[in-house]
C-alpha cells in the first residue's frame, strides 16, 4: 500500500456514474477523478466489501503492478482511492470497452458493402499490432501477462487498443505453467478472434478437450477459416510452435504484422 500512496485521491475528487462491468474483485464502475484540477474519465475497479484480507492484499499488490507499467498499449493505472471502502484502483477510461464485446457487436456491420467493412482489414491490423507491442513492452519490463486473450483487451475512443487484467490471483494457482512464450501461443489465439470477429475458440469443446486436442498436435490452425491470409496463417502456425524456441518474439510478430499492412483481415464465411 505504502507504494500507492503518491497516487492517492480522497474520495470527494472520485464521482461514480455507470457500471461498466464485472471483475474478480468487484464490479467495474465508469466516472471521473480529479487529477491536478481537472476532472477526467476513468474507469474505476471496486474491491467488493466482502473481500477477504488476502484478496484485499491480492487487489492492491495488482493496483502496485500496474503502476509500474507506461506504455500506450497498457492501461494505465492513474489513481487509487482506499481510505474509504469500497477500494478503487482507477484506470484510464476507455470508451469502447473490451475488444471481443466490440466485436462481436459489429459482426452484422462487417458483412455489409461499405466504409467500415472496407476499413477493416487496416483496423483489425492495427489492433493486432497495438496488442502485440502492448506483450513486446511487458515482456521486455520481465512480465508474462498469463491470460492474453480479446477480452481482456480494451479499446479507446481512437480506437487504440490496451491491454488490461494482470489478475495476480491466477498466479499462485498456476505458477510455472507460463512463459513469455506461452503469451505468445495465447496471441496466435486473439488474431483468430479477431478475424472471426469475437468468435469462441475450440468452439463447444471443454477446457479438457481442448488440452487433449492440443497435446495431440490439434491446434487451432486445423481449424482457421479457409479465407485467413496466408501470411497471417503462417505467423499462427509459428506461434503455435510446439517447441517454445521455434515461436516467434512478441517484437518480431509485431514486425511482420507491420511489413504487410492488412493481412488481419475479417474472415466472416458461414
Ligand atoms: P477477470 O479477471 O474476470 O477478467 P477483472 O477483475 O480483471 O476480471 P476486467 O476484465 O479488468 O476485470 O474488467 C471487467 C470489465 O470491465 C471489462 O471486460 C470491461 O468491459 C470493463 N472495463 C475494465 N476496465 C476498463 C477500462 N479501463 N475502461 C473501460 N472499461 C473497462
Amino acid at each position: 500500500k505504502q507504494r500507492l500512496a503518491d497516487i492517492e485521491v480522497p474520495r470527494d475528487r472520485v464521482s461514480v456514474n455507470r457500471k461498466l462491468g464485472e471483475g474478480a474483485f468487484g464490479i467495474v464502475l465508469g466516472g471521473e477523478v480529479q487529477l491536478k484540477n481537472q476532472w477526467i474519465p476513468c474507469a474505476l475497479k471496486s474491491l467488493r466489501d466482502t473481500a477477504s484480507n488476502s484478496e484485499k492484499c491480492t487487489f492492491l499488490s495488482e493496483a502496485t503492478l500496474m503502476r509500474q507499467f507506461k506504455h500506450s498499449n497498457i492501461v494505465c493505472l492513474l489513481a487509487v482511492s482506499t481510505q474509504e471502502e469500497p477500494f478503487y484502483a482507477i484506470m484510464e477510461m476507455c470508451l469502447h470497452g473490451d475488444l471481443k464485446t466490440y466485436l462481436i457487436s459489429r459482426r452484422v456491420h462487417a458483412r455489409e458493402p461499405g466504409e467500415f467493412s472496407a476499413s477493416l482489414p487496416t483496423t483489425l491490423t492495427n489492433f493486432a499490432i497495438d496488442i502485440a507491442k502492448g506483450l513486446e513492452y511487458l515482456h521486455g519490463v520481465k512480465y508474462i501477462h498469463r491470460d492474453v486473450a480479446l477480452r481482456n483487451c480494451l479499446v479507446t475512443d481512437k480506437l487504440t487498443i490496451k491491454i488490461c487484467d494482470f489478475g495476480l490471483a491466477r498466479e499462485a494457482i498456476q505458477y510455472g505453467l507460463f512463459t513469455y512464450k506461452s503469451d505468445v501461443w495465447s496471441y496466435a489465439i486473439v488474431l483468430y478472434e479477431i478475424v472471426t470477429f469475437g468468435k469462441f475458440p475450440y468452439g463447444s469443446r471443454s477446457n479438457e478437450e481442448v488440452c487433449d486436442a492440443v497435446k495431440r498436435g490439434d491446434t487451432l490452425l486445423e481449424h482457421l477459416p479457409v479465407d485467413v491470409n496466408p501470411l497471417l496463417r503462417n505467423l499462427m502456425a509459428c506461434c503455435w510452435s510446439f517447441e517454445h524456441d521455434k515461436r516467434p518474439t512478441m517484437t518480431e510478430v509485431a514486425e511482420e504484422l507491420a511489413r504487410h499492412p492488412g493481412c488481419v483481415a475479417a474472415c466472416l464465411e458461414e
